[in-house]
């Protein structure tokens, strides 16, 4: 068997791995390349494999650098199925439409400014596009084994990232491949820790925070001082969440806050349709998280859904303190980024990341202290205290992902890093094998690896 890493290699984005056996191919993930210009650039070059020769294709989890791409595959001749669990389908549902309708936007802004170099700007794939490719996806509940292309099984464990985060588990004749996708936290307080790792003989393993820890302090806490601070002083506090999973998780933690008269009672607001949806969807897959459905409703209702754009436009006007909770993450495009172009000049205001900030964002300027950045073509001044809650993150820690391999029944032959910069790939590498003292690796994007061969040993740095 051939693993190919056509992605998430040296970044923490674009995830794909094609796998071949006995003259068939199963893909691993479809994800799109995003951050800075060079990696955003890779969308418009060719998977680096045929898809036509795809035989069945299988998603992790529903995150746009996992899924982003499946628009695209079909464009480029993919007639097959995308096997996911339920929750990923239901999210891919609200994600991928929305990523073919900002790729309109973009395309249309570069030809209303006269910016793109071409005659014309087209979008990378439409909403229509996206919408076409959800037709295809296909359920797979966790834990039941399936064969999905001929000679190729597949089984689906609980990874805890975000609802529907899968490991994937591929067997291929004797080898077995196990995927991580990206792994949530060991103690999260709405998902649950990712399920032991079935044995493998390979192990594919994400490493976004392969060199660092999350901080143990109470995020409650920490939000509490800020929150309090800030509307004490007559601000705003400006929160860019990722639409899914992190958006509900605030949410979570606000409502607590407010039950214990831990923050004052000042209105909160989720201005992101998506994340509207994605909360909705906590209350529908409940089997998938901690809370019970009186908690899910209750979380739900602590904020006050922001619709139309009129009324996310007035949030700017009226200057009493408030939570403004929006997307997008890392304040690289959606409604946030208006926000923050206001409330970025206020000294009284605060914003507040809510994890990983990819190299090149907006979010990654700020949180590491730029005194100025640049929203619609202006430059901002930045006044407001800016923090980022890097405990809220999703994704497991370096030692969280030890944890995990370490639950392996037995070694596995080789253990392929990816999804991480790579520094973080590298030193999560190097803690493998000292260690666990197994073989550990680090792929080039485009590398294709001999899985019935011995592996390599790693003695160079990635790249
Ligand atoms: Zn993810």
């Amino acid at each position: 068997m051939e693993l190919l890493v056509a992605g998430a290699a040296g970044t923490v984005t674009g995830s794909k791995y094609v796998l071949s056996a006995g003259g068939r191919r199963v893909l691993v993930d479809c994800g799109l390349f995003q951050g800075v210009k060079q990696l955003r650039l890779l969308n418009w070059k060719p998977f680096g494999f045929a898809p036509s020769d795809i035989d069945a294709a299988v998603l992790t989890h529903a995150h746009i650098d996992h899924s982003g791409s499946l628009p695209l595959l079909y464009k480029a001749g993919y007639r097959g199925v995308v096997y996911a669990t339920g929750a990923t389908i239901d999210l891919c549902g609200i994600l991928l439409p929305d990523s073919g309708f900002l790729q309109e936007q973009e395309a249309a802004f570069l030809n209303r400014h006269q910016l793109s170099r071409h005659h014309s700007a087209l979008p990378l794939y439409t909403r229509a596009e996206a919408e076409a490719a959800l037709a295809h996806l296909r359920e797979l509940p966790f834990e039941r084994e399936r064969t999905i292309a001929k000679g190729f099984k597949v089984r689906l464990f609980y990874a805890g990232h975000i609802l529907g985060a899968s490991s994937v588990l591929v067997t291929a004749g004797r080898t077995r491949v196990l995927f991580s996708g990206d792994l949530g936290r060991s103690r999260d307080p709405v998902m649950r820790p990712p399920a032991a790792p079935p044995a493998a003989d390979w192990v594919v393993v994400e490493s976004t925070y392969g060199n660092r820890e999350h901080p143990k302090t109470n995020p409650e806490t920490i939000l509490s001082d800020i929150i309090t601070r800030t509307v004490g002083r007559g601000g705003t506090v400006v929160i860019p969440a990722f639409a899914v999973g992190r958006a509900q998780k605030i949410l979570f933690h606000l409502e607590r806050l407010k039950q214990t008269s831990r923050i004052p009672d000042v209105p909160v607001f989720l201005d992101s349709p998506m994340a509207q949806s994605a909360s909705d969807l906590l209350c529908r897959h409940r089997a998938e998280h901690r809370l019970s459905a009186k908690r899910c409703t209750l979380v739900c209702e602590n904020a006050k859904y922001v619709r139309e754009v009129e009324e996310s436009k007035a949030l700017d006007h009226n200057r009493y303190p408030k939570i403004i909770l929006s997307a997008s993450g890392m304040a690289s495009g959606g409604r946030v980024v208006h926000h923050l172009k206001v409330y970025l000049r206020d000294p009284k205001s605060s914003v507040v990341f809510t994890g990983f900030q990819a190299a090149g964002t907006r979010g990654a300027q700020l949180v590491g202290g730029a005194p100025t950045v640049k929203i619609h073509g202006e430059h901002v001044a930045v006044k407001a205290e800016v923090h980022n809650l890097d405990m809220l993150s999703a994704h497991a820690g370096a030692s969280e992902i030890m944890d995990w391999l370490g639950r392996l029944p037995k070694a596995p032959k080789g253990v392929i890093v990816t999804h991480g910069e790579p520094e973080s790939s590298d030193a999560l590498r190097a803690r493998i094998e000292e260690e666990l003292g197994w073989a550990a690796m680090v792929p080039f994007l485009g590398e294709s690896i001999d899985l019935d061969g011995r592996p390599r040993r790693e003695k160079r740095q990635p790249r």
